[in-house]
């Protein structure tokens, strides 16, 4: 058989580009301490668990029915819950709300309605490796500047950008993964002011709850820009990656364009009826925040202290290096229990925040490791 025109032929019969591309995803390992993608190390309570059994038990007696398609009463707990953390006097109405399963669906979403051929979408490496396979998928084009020496932005390099490549979605984490790097306002200023009603604005807050003190949400910003989108996520403070719950906040025609791409009935109702017992536990389930707030600060210390080039952090990973050879230094805290995760620029490696006896088992490790490795 042969391929389409241009192509060779293949089985089966891939878009071309995705030929040989290897699926997006950190190795699933059964080791005693996991530090590598960022989840909340604690579970849930007893009671927090008899609660969302209950609710998926009352979900569980409509299964035959489709679910609200529109999940009204998740963007009303949603819009309550980020009015009490965007800061005083802004106040998030359930129609400037959208959720879809986990953030990473709520981004592609974001890039089916505002991205695809002719246009662009523009992010600042190194950055969270899942954009440019939204844009791919999506086939919108990808164009990646970069990050300062010590992975802020260079405001002017990045309205410059802005400026030359007009682009339809500017995707900006903060805080960054994989550097911990929180936005200031004036960044999000700029680049909304920069990009224009031709182009939105993604601050992609999944660690937002985890920035330190004094660095405000972006959520403060959205009663002065139109074409700002915030997206959260369940998975991460929340302590609900398993939930798979990501959200915005934007003004609600951002939201009314999006339930153009979606499917219909995308959020099922034992995701509904869960992620609303789970709010109903917020203060429980990120009753932890501050403790691994805390960590990960004593955490950026030691290793300062140890010798090791150690970015700021905002969020609940930290990225320190470098290693001439960061694999073999991931290989030997991996042989000894602790999966860490090798990503960032070349010579970095990442360690989300864990427990304090479990980053008592990564510096204990890590420093086992080096005396062999150098
Ligand atoms: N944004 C960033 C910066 C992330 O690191 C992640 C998860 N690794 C996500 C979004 C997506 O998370 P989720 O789909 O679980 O909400």
């Amino acid at each position: 058989a042969s391929g389409r025109a241009g192509e060779p032929s293949a089985w089966p019969p891939l878009r071309g580009e995705l030929r040989g591309i290897e699926p997006y995803g950190a190795p699933q390992l059964d080791v005693p301490v996991q530090l590598n993608v960022n989840e909340n190390p604690y579970g849930p309570s007893d009671a927090c668990i008899a609660d969302i059994a209950a609710a998926a038990a009352e979900a569980a007696a409509t299964l035959n029915r489709y679910p609200d398609r529109e999940f009204v009463a998740l963007r009303a707990d949603l819009a309550s819950y980020l009015s009490g953390d965007a800061g005083a006097g802004v106040t998030i109405a359930p129609e400037q709300v959208w959720a879809a399963n986990g953030s990473n669906e709520v981004m592609l979403q974001l890039l089916q309605a505002f991205g695809g051929p002719g246009r662009t979408a523009v992010s600042f490496a190194p950055t969270y490796s899942m954009y440019p396979e939204y844009a791919r998928d999506t086939n919108t084009r990808w164009v990646a500047g970069r990050r300062a020496e010590d992975f802020a932005l260079d405001l002017d390099a990045a309205r410059d950008l802005v400026k030359t490549e007009q682009p339809s979605v500017i995707l900006l984490p903060s805080p960054n993964n994989p550097t911990g790097t929180a936005l200031p306002p004036e960044a999000v200023r700029t680049l909304c002011e920069a990009a224009g009603d031709e182009g939105i604005v993604v601050v992609d807050e999944a660690y937002g709850e985890f920035r330190r003190t004094g660095v405000p949400s972006a959520l403060e910003l959205l009663p002065s820009y139109r074409n700002l989108v915030v997206t959260r996520t369940m998975s991460k403070a929340f302590a609900g990656a398993g939930l798979r719950l990501g959200y915005l906040a934007a003004d609600p025609a951002i939201c009314d364009a999006i339930r153009v791409v979606r499917l219909p009935y995308h959020l099922s109702a034992v995701t509904q009826a869960v992620a609303r017992a789970a709010l109903r536990h917020a203060p429980e389930l990120l009753g932890k925040v501050d403790e691994l707030r805390g960590e990960r600060d004593a955490l950026v210390g030691w290793l300062r202290a140890e010798g090791y080039d150690v970015a700021d952090s905002d969020a609940n990973f930290v990225l320190f290096g470098r290693f001439a050879d960061r694999h073999a230094v991931w290989q030997g805290l991996l042989d000894q229990g602790v999966l860490i995760r090798e990503t960032g620029p070349d010579g970095w490696l990442r360690v989300s925040v864990g427990t304090a006896t479990e980053m008592a088992a990564f510096r204990t490790a890590l420093n086992e490791v080096t005396a062999v490795n150098g």
